[in-house]
């Protein structure tokens, strides 16, 4: 099938000819022709499935027979959980758009508000928006939605998770009912599938993947390590793999940079991404990571989710993430299109519980692997994959860990616009010896 079946518009498909997009992926092919017709859209997909084209041209297709409106007016709204998500899609949007008579604007926090107050005032036919800055946009009266035509909700379970969901139904009651609202997420909750009764209207389903699903291009690898030697262990990891490039994911922003530090002091080309760095740097970084300029790119869960990096040889969990399904959006980063991907985790006894949940996610146990003169003293658990639908609390530990005296730490996870985690920011006991 070729774009053009899809009925879109002649200037829409020489953008894509010259974008080299020959045919469409398969939500492209289920999403566009709803889209177009008006439909309300609620889909399953992941990025890197050509989900943000999917909504994209349809929805661009039908701006261009309406008119822009009004100063601060808006026609169509994206919504998207981080800056950095916001940030891309916004550069789809121009990139598609490029040759249509659309105006489009992104917002996000971290740079100042009042240049997007500015550029608000000429109206938008398609804004690009992180909850949080367009609340503050539209407390300033900056924004209004009486114009409003469509609706996005992008990665809507990443946004839930971040807390947004009070804002979320807040802008709702601001927006006119009569709107097309489509609806992305990667995971469907009973908690998601509840909203988007609530918020879209009737809507079409559209499936391009199951939940929670890897792309089997991925090879998963663990290698078992002492706490304190993981930044060691990685440096002779990259230092011997020569990997042209990988994503390594910390879990607190103090780790991103230790390790950063420690990786730069060994002659390596590495910089860390977090919510302490300023939203300029975290873009210009990414940027840098994208385009090969750097890399080794360490990050918190802020780049776990929605970023496009081509030709990602491998992702690096130096430290497990908190929640099983993050596993999967970190590793989301490689493996795309059908390419070989790497999946490798630093893991050491402390994160056995996290190691058995994402084991039980992925229904398998991640092959291991020791390195010479990288050996635990503290043995990671075995995990057992068939005995896991009980709570990864019930893990008994080896008389190794056991005997060894825990103290209760709260750590701290890298949370940069959710205003529900911000007020109980603290979400996860773990041990540390
Ligand atoms: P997304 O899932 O929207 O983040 O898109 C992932 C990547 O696929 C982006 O780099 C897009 O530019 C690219 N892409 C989207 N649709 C197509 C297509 N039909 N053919 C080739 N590349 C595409």
């Amino acid at each position: 099938m070729s774009f053009s079946a899809l009925q879109l518009h002649p200037t829409l498909l020489a953008t894509l000819d010259s974008l080299d997009y020959k045919t469409p992926t398969p939500i492209q092919k289920q999403a566009i022709p709803l889209i177009l017709e008006g439909q309300d859209v609620v889909a399953a997909a992941q990025t890197g499935t050509g989900k943000t084209a999917a909504f994209c041209l349809p929805l661009l297709q039908n701006l261009t027979k309406g008119r822009r409106g009004p100063a601060n007016s808006v026609r169509c709204l994206i919504l998207a959980p981080t800056r950095e998500l916001a940030a891309q899609i916004g550069d789809s949007v121009r990139t598609y758009s490029n040759d249509l008579n659309l105006r489009s604007q992104t917002v996000y926090g971290g740079v100042q508000l009042y240049p997007q107050v500015n550029g608000l005032k000429r109206g938008a036919d398609i804004l690009v928006a992180t909850p949080g800055r367009l609340m503050d946009l539209v407390q300033q009266e900056a924004v209004h939605f009486t114009h409003l035509e469509s609706l996005v909700l992008d990665e809507a379970d990443r946004m839930l998770d971040l807390g947004f969901e009070k804002s979320l139904n807040e802008l709702l009651t601001l927006i006119p009912k009569n709107r097309q609202t489509l609806m992305f997420s990667a995971t469907y909750s009973n908690h998601i599938r509840k909203l988007a009764k609530l918020w879209l209207s009737n809507p079409s389903e559209v499936a391009v993947n199951k939940n929670n699903q890897v792309a089997n291009t991925v090879r998963h690898q663990l290698y078992p390590v002492d706490k304190a030697r993981k930044g060691e262990l990685l440096a002779e990891l990259l230092d011997r793999q020569h990997w042209e490039q990988a994503l390594i994911f910390a879990k607190t922003k103090r780790g991103a940079d230790e390790v950063t530090e420690i990786l730069q002091s060994q002659g390596f080309s590495a910089a860390a991404i977090h919510g302490d760095k300023s939203q300029p740097i975290r873009l210009s970084t990414l940027e840098k990571f994208k385009s090969g300029k750097l890399a080794y790119l360490v990050a918190t869960d802020i780049a776990a989710r929605g970023l496009d990096i081509q030709n990602l040889p491998v992702v690096i969990n130096l430290d497990l993430p908190h929640v099983a399904e993050d596993y999967i959006h970190r590793i989301g980063r490689t493996g795309r299109a059908g390419q070989e991907g790497r999946a490798v985790s630093l893991v050491c006894a402390d994160e056995v519980e996290s190691l058995q949940a994402i084991e039980a996610l992925l229904k398998t146990r991640i092959s291991r692997k020791e390195i010479p003169g990288f050996e635990p003293d503290h043995r990671v658990p075995d995990s057992h994959p068939r005995s896991q639908k009980k709570s990864p609390k019930s893990t008994k530990p080896t008389n190794q860990t056991k005997s060894n005296k825990h103290k209760v730490v709260l750590e701290k996870p890298d949370v940069t616009e959710g205003p529900g985690l911000r007020s109980s920011p603290f979400t996860k006991l773990t041990t540390k010896k």
